[in-house]
């Protein structure tokens, strides 16, 4: 399988984490769209929001979790920040690897584009 967020997890594919949990690690984005803009990513390949089941609560949790803090570290944890989970195509989803994207230190518009 080919999988850019698997090769980044597994360390093929080098790229700097700035946060290490149980079951996820978080990294900037190759394309960030805000001052602060960075993936957290679970170690396990699940394709989507629309892939989880019950089993993946824990996951969920330590994935919010793991945003308040890194958003606290990036300065933006009182003037606030988005949570973003892209699922689908229609949604702009285009890697097939769940990943929720903390955006932060700008203006943010809504509704978003
Ligand atoms: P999506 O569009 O699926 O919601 O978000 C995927 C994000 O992954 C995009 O914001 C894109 O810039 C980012 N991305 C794609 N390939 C790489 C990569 O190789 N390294 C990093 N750090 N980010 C990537
Ligand atoms: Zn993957």
């Amino acid at each position: 399988m080919d999988c850019i967020f698997c090769g980044i997890v597994n360390g093929s594919l080098p790229t700097e984490l700035i946060y290490e949990g149980d079951q996820i690690v978080a990294f900037r984005d190759i394309t960030p769209q805000a001052p602060t803009h960075v993936l957290i990513v679970p170690r396990e390949h699940i394709e989507s929001v629309a892939a989880l089941g019950e089993a993946h609560t824990p996951l969920l949790g330590e994935m919010f979790l793991a945003a308040q803090e890194i958003a606290q570290q990036e300065g933006i944890g009182e003037t606030g920040y988005r949570l973003v989970f892209n699922c689908g195509r229609a949604a702009g989803q285009s890697v097939d690897h769940l990943h929720l994207h903390l955006l932060g230190g700008r203006k943010l518009g809504w509704p978003p584009g």
